[in-house]
């Protein structure tokens, strides 16, 4: 058994529709446990930092720019294999393509408002953690 910690947003589109306590039922009904959690509303540079892997993208500008909308919800989220966990109850990148019963098919507006971030990889998620969280905010 592994016990993993991974990195999570409740997205704009997310909190503009007061869906944060539906994600994270959805979220804890797939074994995640949430061992941090705070509202913010991020800075552009925040958000470009955030996503920086992604600038030469074409989407970057419109991404930034949605990600700071409104506020998120940014988590800990902890768990027996919790990156790739999360990964499965958040759903393909466009909702159009993501399985029944997850979160971005049952939740998302769009490929870019898709309702939730989620670490990719294991090292991604230690990155993530670390960028918003002090380590005695996260109480597992
Ligand atoms: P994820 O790991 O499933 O979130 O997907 P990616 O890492 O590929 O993309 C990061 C985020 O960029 C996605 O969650 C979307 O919010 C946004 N995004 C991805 N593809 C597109 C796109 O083609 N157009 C726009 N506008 N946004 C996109």
């Amino acid at each position: 058994m592994t016990t993993e910690r991974t990195f999570s947003i409740i997205k704009p589109d997310a909190t503009r529709r007061n869906l944060t306590g539906a994600v994270t039922k959805m979220l804890e009904a797939a074994g995640l446990r949430v061992v941090a959690s705070k509202r913010i509303h991020m800075t552009q540079e925040q958000a470009e930092g955030f996503y920086a892997v992604h600038k030469e993208r074409p989407f970057f500008g419109e991404l930034v720019s949605f990600m700071i909308s409104g506020p998120v919800v940014v988590q800990v989220l902890e768990g027996e294999n919790a990156m790739a966990r999360n990964r499965e109850v958040m759903g393909a990148t466009n909702p159009a393509n993501a399985e029944p019963g997850t979160i971005r098919k049952e939740l998302a507006e769009s490929i870019e408002a898709n309702t939730v971030h989620g670490s990719d990889s294991l090292e991604n998620a230690a990155t993530e953690i670390a960028y918003f969280f002090k380590p005695e905010e996260i109480v597992g």
